[in-house]
């Protein structure tokens, strides 16, 4: 599950999660973010998975606010298809409290200055999700995310 590839990502967590994935996408369409808590451990998450990592399978379904941070980032250079004229910023998204991370797009940094750029996208930044006015059931539902102030 470790890829920058958004489309990747998302065709891997499908076939892992199956069911559970449809209904996350079919979330996105309404904007909203499911994810699952562990009735065991406590722990969450985001994109939901069927199975806990202590090993427990009894998970509760709650709905997030669609914030977090950036995990680590990288600037691309070069053009890729379905993916914002470059340069474009690349980053593993952990939404708050999630064990899961996913690849997304940040959107509204200004990139004309790449040095000025990276002083403000930095590693652990708190960003939130921005949703697209036609939403299809998959993570490209997600615009990409917002630096929050
Ligand atoms: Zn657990």
């Amino acid at each position: 599950m470790f890829t920058m590839n958004i489309r990747e990502w998302e065709r891997a967590y499908r076939e892992q999660a199956r069911n559970l994935a449809t209904k996350f996408f079919e979330n996105l369409k309404n904007e909203k973010i499911l994810g699952v808590r562990c009735k065991h451990c406590g722990k969450i998450y985001i994109p939901p998975f069927s199975v806990c990592s202590c090993g427990s399978k009894d998970l509760e379904e709650v709905f997030v606010s669609g914030e977090g941070y950036i995990e680590t980032f990288t600037i691309c250079f070069e053009r890729m298809e379905g993916y914002p004229e470059p340069p474009f910023i690349l980053a593993l998204i952990r939404l708050d409290n999630s064990e899961v991370v996913f690849p997304h797009i940040v959107i509204g940094v200004d990139l004309s200055d790449i040095n000025s750029a990276i002083r403000i996208v930095r590693v652990g930044a708190r960003v939130r999700a921005v949703f697209k006015k036609e939403r299809k059931g998959s993570l490209l539902d997600i615009e990409g995310f917002r630096l929050i102030e």
